[in-house]
């Protein structure tokens, strides 16, 4: 098979593997237990959450351990959200004596290609009240800057968050920007990272971030694992009570294997993220001017500044999901959007929101590419591409709903 679908997921590293194996196999005690095997176990936590801090460049008590990208997400927007209800800054929504007591709204101001992630846990929180702006992006998948700096200066901005690097396009937002606009109103900046980190240098201790979601498996690392950077001084109310685990901030016996496997997965993605980058845009660039040679092709996001492993086709006249099957056929793997709403029949919303009209959304196939990948992998996709397109465009289309 030729795996060209990173950003949905990537294959556990050998080596990280290998640093999971003794907790899954020997030492299986709680991190929390007093005993011997409990504190070897808390130990190997430690280590993880320092690797991720200097991986990351911040402070490791600044690391909250989590199931993984989504949940990270949520807890950033919900937990900003409930904390500033907590101090009064804004009126809690749910609650109609502190409506009428005159204070603002809480509200999210974030954009409209967000990953599901976040897309629902703002659909969530609009459900109960909170104002959620979504800014547009023009026809590259660039961010309106000005309509965000607007719309963090209505009364009851609580939190900015904006995606790093989009699932789909790779189309990069401005992070420093953003959190320079989120500073200059005292407003804190989430980034969701999941496709950023390991594919660029990230220091925590420049970006003006204040909150930031990293997942595991995007990284080679295992599937259930993944941390929230909330950077210190952070107001976050935790959305899963319960025990004293990661300092009150998620509740729950860590998964310490997985936590393990991210701190080995993180470092490794980070350490080699700056040497890796020119050797995958070259591939994807291959890849790239050999779709975009097929007629009635254009490459989603081409105009703006991309992660460098991410490249969305759009096929005028071919059905994407026709076009994943015939690929997979051939041993090559492909998403049509996020791998959440893959297998959906709506087109994708952030082709959507980039102005293309929902016929020619459907004919866009995401190939993300990964450390694993070779030139003769890409030449041989490059070499069936034009043929299968225009099987494709041939066929007859599907009926849609
Ligand atoms: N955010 C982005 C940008 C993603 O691409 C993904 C996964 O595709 C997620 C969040 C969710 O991460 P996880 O699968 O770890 O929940």
């Amino acid at each position: 098979m030729i795996y060209l679908d990173a950003n949905a997921t990537t294959p556990l590293h050998p080596e990280v593997l290998a640093a999971m194996l003794p907790l899954l196999r020997d030492n299986f005690a709680n991190p929390s237990s007093v005993h011997g095997p409990g504190q070897a176990a808390r130990a190997a936590l430690d280590a993880a959450r320092e690797q991720c801090a200097a991986a990351l460049r911040c402070a490791p008590r600044e690391i909250v351990f989590t199931s993984g990208g989504t949940e990270s997400d949520g807890l950033a927007l919900r937990g900003a959200v409930e904390a500033a209800i907590a101090t009064g800054a804004v009126a809690d929504p749910r609650d109609p004596a502190s409506r009428a007591a005159g204070r603002p709204r809480p509200r999210i101001v974030t954009t409209a290609v967000e990953h599901p992630a976040v897309g629902g846990a703002c659909e969530a929180l609009e459900r109960e009240g909170v104002d959620v702006v979504r800014v547009g992006v023009d026809g590259e998948g660039r961010l309106d800057e000005d309509a965000f700096a607007a719309a963090l200066d209505a009364p009851g901005a609580v939190l900015g968050s904006a995606m790093a690097a989009n699932n789909e396009t790779g189309v990069l937002f401005p992070v420093e920007r953003l959190g320079t606009l989120c500073r200059a109103r005292g407003v804190p900046l989430h980034v969701d990272a999941v496709q950023w980190v390991g594919k660029a240098e990230i220091r925590l201790d420049e970006l003006p971030v204040d909150l930031l979601t990293v997942s595991a498996h995007k990284l080679q690392g295992p599937k259930g694992a993944g941390l929230l950077f909330v950077r210190r001084g952070m107001e976050l109310r935790a959305v899963q009570p319960g025990g004293h685990q990661e300092r009150g901030r998620r509740g729950g016996t860590e998964n310490a294997a997985g936590i393990v496997g991210l701190g080995e997965a993180l470092q490794r993605a980070c350490a080699g993220a700056k040497a890796l980058a020119p050797e995958i845009v070259r591939l994807r660039d291959r890849l790239e001017a050999a779709a975009a040679a097929i007629p009635g092709t254009r490459i989603a996001g081409a105009g703006a500044a991309r992660v460098c492993n991410t490249l969305c086709a759009v096929f005028e006249g071919c059905d994407g999901e026709t076009l994943l099957a015939s690929l997979d056929l051939l041993g090559v793997a492909v998403s049509t959007g996020s791998a959440c709403s893959s297998g959906s029949l709506s087109p994708s919303p952030v082709l959507l929101a980039m102005g293309l009209s929902p016929a020619l959304a459907r004919g866009a196939v995401r190939f993300s590419l990964w450390s694993g990948n070779t030139r003769a992998e890409i030449d041989r996709v490059a070499e069936l591409l034009p043929e299968v397109v225009a099987r494709v465009r041939g066929a007859p289309s599907p009926a849609k709903g």
